[in-house]
């Protein structure tokens, strides 16, 4: 079986580790390959580092409008190798064929942003801020940078990150999950053609270790962190103390309100997309549905219907609207979480742990649970599932539902249905959430925002994408200029 190499230096390497892990199809426990693992990696993380110091320095003084022309060039490598990547995302991380291809694009729109690095990273001028005296604010790279990221968005997510490091003047060390490392490897062959220096971008795998050895290293000026909120909060408190520049992103439990005066058919078929789509492992996935003054079970209803029609099974089949989870301890937490939350005194509407797909008996597949009248007093509500899980709740007033919405600890995503503008205003205005939805299921920023996030969903001050992207990756410097005439040499 092939164990994975590492690419440093613009070359694909052993790792220094012997040690290993399976990656494995979620659908059917097919080892895909070996990646390395364990603390032998540290040696690994220090070889890119020495060699992304070297080729960031070269780097950097290449002009940004000859920098931007390798995202160009990688935005249509991605085009060209889109459904050979999607399909390596399904066979990995068991989304659906339409999700794996979601994701590439929204990689790509990424590129395609930093693309206007050229403006984007502009400085600032005033001239004669005093009298014969000019300041001017300029942009530079910060020097070596290094992403980590989780298994939920095996593409996309370096993209956060990867074309604002560079197109800025950056190099980056990506560490991806080792749950999913296959994409990255084929979204590396592509890198590999780029016209860069060798070592600006670089790939070391590995887990807890590599991670330690990135977060210790003095060559690392930056890190850029996407994944649970315990370990987010580890890397801002460990990488920050060792005076790096760091952005972390963690988990989220999402509350989704729908007022009576919503568009009921529409808006449960969205919130249904939301709650189920990528098996519910979306850190902008709806988690509690709150329904306001559904006595007659109108939501409820409509609910059930549009959930109980989906189709769980192996993502690149044709038909299927929802993939397995990603390991067989993953569908043990989910099947306990929901054995938790009928513990605490909620019913299961629709129970989805017994699940079986023929022809893919050892998949860890689940079906659609929803639940109803989950305990706002005890765990499960608080608790972030991360799998297709819908706890769906009942309140008196929007206010009420705004009060739970702020009661919880994290603040990824909050979205609200309803056909009244004074009600979007009040939600938008009141709800405590970095992305806000109205009428919208899924509040993913694009590339030209910021990926945002408040409270245990986000450790840092600027986020990825966009201008946030461009900030973080540049550290501004002042500079104040008198040259007055008796100064000045004369011709
Ligand atoms: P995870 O935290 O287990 O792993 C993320 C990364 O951290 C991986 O590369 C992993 O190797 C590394 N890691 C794991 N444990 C570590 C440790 N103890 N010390 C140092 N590094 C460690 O997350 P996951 O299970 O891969 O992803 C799912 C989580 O990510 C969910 O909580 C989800 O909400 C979150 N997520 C958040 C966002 C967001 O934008 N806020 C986006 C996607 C996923």
């Amino acid at each position: 079986m092939e164990v994975l190499k590492n690419y440093i230096n613009g070359e694909w390497i052993k790792s220094s580790s012997t040690e290993t892990i399976d990656v494995v199809n979620p659908a059917n426990q097919e080892v895909l390959a070996k990646v390395p693992f364990g603390s032998a990696t540290a040696i690994d993380v220090n070889h890119a580092c020495e060699s992304a110091l070297t080729a960031q320095k070269e780097w950097s003084k290449v002009p940004v409008m000859k920098r931007v022309q390798v995202l160009y060039k990688l935005k249509s490598l991605f085009e060209i190798h889109k459904e050979d990547i999607a399909k390596v995302i399904t066979d990995e991380s068991g989304k659906t064929k339409d999700e794996s291809f979601g994701e590439i694009q929204r990689a790509r729109e990424n590129i395609e942003v930093a693309c206007g690095t050229p403006i984007l990273m502009a400085g600032d001028v005033i001239e004669d801020i005093a009298t014969g005296i000019d300041e001017m604010m300029i942009r530079q790279p910060l020097g070596v940078t290094a992403c980590i990221t989780p298994f939920n968005f095996p593409s996309m997510i370096v993209f956060w990150f990867l074309p604002y490091a560079i197109a800025t003047g950056n190099a980056i060390i990506v560490k991806p999950s080792e749950k999913v490392p296959l994409t990255m490897i084929k979204i590396f062959e592509l890198i590999n053609q780029l016209d860069i220096p060798k070592g600006l971008v670089s790939m070391v795998h590995g887990g807890k270790e590599t991670v330690d050895a990135v977060l210790e290293h003095p060559i690392i000026k930056a890190i850029s962190f996407v994944g649970s909120t315990p370990v987010a909060r580890y890397i801002y408190s460990k990488g920050t103390a060792n005076g790096k520049r760091v952005q972390a992103q963690g988990g989220a439990k999402n509350p989704v309100i729908i007022l009576p005066d919503a568009d009921i058919e529409m808006s449960t078929k969205i919130i249904a997309d939301s709650v189920y789509g990528c098996a519910g492992q979306r850190c902008l996935a709806a988690s509690t549905i709150v329904t306001v003054n559904d006595e007659k079970r109108k939501v409820k209803d409509a609910l059930y219907e549009t959930v109980k029609s989906r189709t769980t099974g192996y993502g690149w089949n044709e038909g299927v609207n929802m993939g397995p989870v990603i390991t067989a301890e993953s569908k043990t937490r989910i099947t306990d979480l929901i054995a938790l939350g009928i513990d605490e005194g909620a019913t299961a509407l629709l129970d989805g742990r017994n699940t079986n797909v023929p022809g893919f008996d050892n998949g860890n597949f689940l079906s659609p649970t929803i639940l109803e009248n989950v305990n706002l007093n005890k765990k499960l509500i608080k608790t972030e599932i991360f799998g297709p899980v819908m706890s769906l709740i009942s309140m008196k007033s929007i206010e009420e539902a705004i009060a739970f919405v702020n009661s919880g600890n994290y603040g990824n995503m909050a979205c609200l249905f309803t056909g009244n503008g004074a009600s979007a205003r009040k939600f938008r205005n009141e709800a405590d959430a970095g992305n806000i939805g109205i009428n919208i299921g899924v509040a993913a920023p694009m590339a030209q925002f910021p990926f945002s996030g408040w409270k245990d969903s986000f450790f840092g001050d600027l986020h990825g994408q966009g201008k946030h992207a461009i900030e973080f990756f540049t550290q501004t410097k002042v500079i104040i200029e008198r040259w007055p005439n008796i100064w000045s040499r004369k011709f």
